[in-house]
């Protein structure tokens, strides 16, 4: 199914208008031009920016940003960001962090609950989609995670 783009960033803030107020975080959605729809499944794709946006949220302090972003890195293929300014995540972590089950810092992550599913289930329906997803980070200073879709569905004919 055709899916907006924006339209699918602008309503995830809806979803988290709430739990932004509650810690004074603001949100702000980056359109590059030319960004249109994408041939996606919408729920599944939900959950992944769902997922991506509650840690930004969860590993934040207050008062921080996040930015939804998407642009068009080359032809045929859309990239969703979400980039927050939280605690970011220590390199030595960074290779395992899409790792089912893995947390970093068992001491930090314990009273913020989480099973440590959401990023590799994040990567599980990227993948499915042809997609591809990466994360970089700072401590103190944030963390960002990419991912791409294929703007047309694999084996789809497009007029
Ligand atoms: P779940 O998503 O299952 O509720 P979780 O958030 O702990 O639990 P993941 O979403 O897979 O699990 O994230 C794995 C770990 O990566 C987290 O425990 C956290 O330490 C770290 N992490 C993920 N996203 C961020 C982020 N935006 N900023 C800082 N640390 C993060
Ligand atoms: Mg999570």
């Amino acid at each position: 199914v055709k899916t907006d783009m924006i339209e699918m960033l602008e309503e995830v803030a809806d979803r988290f208008s709430f739990q932004l107020k509650q810690k004074s975080i603001s949100m702000r959605i980056i359109r590059e031009a030319g960004v249109g729809t994408a041939s996606i499944d919408r729920d599944q794709i939900d959950q992944v920016l769902d997922n991506l946006v509650s840690n930004a949220i969860k590993y934040m302090p207050d008062g921080g940003n996040i930015e939804l972003s998407a642009r068009l890195p080359e032809a045929g293929i859309v990239e969703i960001a979400v980039k927050d300014t939280g605690i970011g995540i220590p390199k030595k972590d960074l290779g395992r962090i899409f790792d089912r089950f893995y947390r970093v810092d068992k001491a930090r992550s314990r009273n913020m609950g989480g099973t440590g599913l959401g990023l590799s289930i994040a990567r599980e329906i990227v993948k499915a989609h042809g997609g591809t997803i990466s994360l970089e980070s700072e401590v103190n200073q944030g963390t960002k995670v990419s991912f791409t879709l294929p703007v047309a569905a694999e084996g789809s004919v497009t007029a």
